[in-house]
């Protein structure tokens, strides 16, 4: 993961250290490197301005220049500000603190991973001692019902029985009455996504939020589509109150763009990253370790 960015920002830091003291001049040069290895890595250009404006700020600071390690400083600074860019110091566990069943909506185009989350996020729940239903909502491609129904057998997670044609905000509201008097306390909705954004979608979406309150309403994002996979987030973002971003195929990620760049654009924190297909690979976001990683 993030493989590349993560060389080329060693060997910036490498000259770097090449040098006992550092002078402005210095700071200038690695913050124009910095800028073009974020701009390769595929960030988006608004934030790789702001964050390279706010890093050479600390780092032209005397606290840095008038340290005994100022390379070692300059490290530390671009990590921090690193984590703060995806969200250090913000909460981003789930929120499941209402009257059950709590409904967590996913939603996103088709092929980010969607009902795989669906199912990662069911094992979770049910690894976290809850009882959650998992409610099939893509009535557009039978096929995404049939998924989901086949994850919920190997998980042995029961799937609400809903079928292709009939209108998903009925099968919502039903699932949600079925689990209340089933004595499920989680609902996981899996809604239609398509190849692009389009208003039918974005209308039915609006409708399930309106009448099933979702608690959650997840946006899920494929990391290796970089900034496609931003500029969607924002579209959805301006349409739905989300409440946070799934990012999913990290594992598969090289440059990074989209962890980078997405919660600052869509202000929404990253919540979940799936970090591979099988069914346990769903892990929560942590920005500093992510940070840390990147910098190695
Ligand atoms: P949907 O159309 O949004 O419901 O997408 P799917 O859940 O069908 O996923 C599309 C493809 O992405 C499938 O082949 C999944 O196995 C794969 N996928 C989903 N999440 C991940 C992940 O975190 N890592 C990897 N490597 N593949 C994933």
């Amino acid at each position: 993961m993030f493989d590349t960015l993560s060389d080329k920002l060693d060997s910036v830091f490498k000259k770097l250290r090449g040098h006992g003291k550092l002078t402005e001049q210095h700071i200038k040069e690695t913050m124009r490197e910095i800028r073009l290895v974020l701009l390769e890595a595929d960030v988006n250009f608004k934030v790789v301005k702001s964050f390279v404006s706010r890093v050479g700020e600390r780092a032209a600071g005397q606290e840095v220049l008038k340290s005994l390690t100022p390379a070692q400083q300059v490290i530390k600074v671009v990590r921090e500000e690193l984590a703060e860019l995806m969200g250090e110091g913000e909460d981003n566990s789930l929120d499941l603190a209402a009257r059950p069943p709590v409904p967590l909506m996913l939603c996103g185009l088709q092929g980010a991973g969607k009902t795989t989350t669906c199912g990662k996020l069911a094992l979770k729940m049910r690894r976290d001692k809850r009882n959650p239903l998992l409610v099939p909502a893509d009535v557009y491609r039978p096929a995404a019902i049939e998924q989901l129904k086949t994850l919920g057998r190997q998980l042995n997670i029961e799937v609400f029985d809903s079928h292709a044609g009939q209108d998903p905000v009925d099968i919502c509201t039903r699932a949600r009455e079925y689990a209340e008097l089933n004595g499920f306390d989680t609902l996981i909705l899996d809604t239609a996504g398509r190849l692009h954004i389009d208003e039918e979608l974005m209308g039915e979406l609006k409708r399930i939020v309106a009448n099933v309150a979702p608690q959650e309403i997840l946006f899920v994002a494929d990391a290796m589509t970089g900034q496609d996979a931003v500029t969607v987030a924002k579209s959805f973002d301006e349409q739905l109150p989300l409440t946070g971003v799934v990012l999913t195929k990290l594992d598969g990620d090289a440059r990074g763009g989209a962890a980078l760049s997405i919660r600052a654009v869509t202000g929404k924190p990253i919540k979940l990253v799936g970090m591979g297909e099988k069914l346990d690979a769903l892990e929560q976001f942590h920005p500093d370790r992510m940070a840390q990683r990147i910098l190695g």
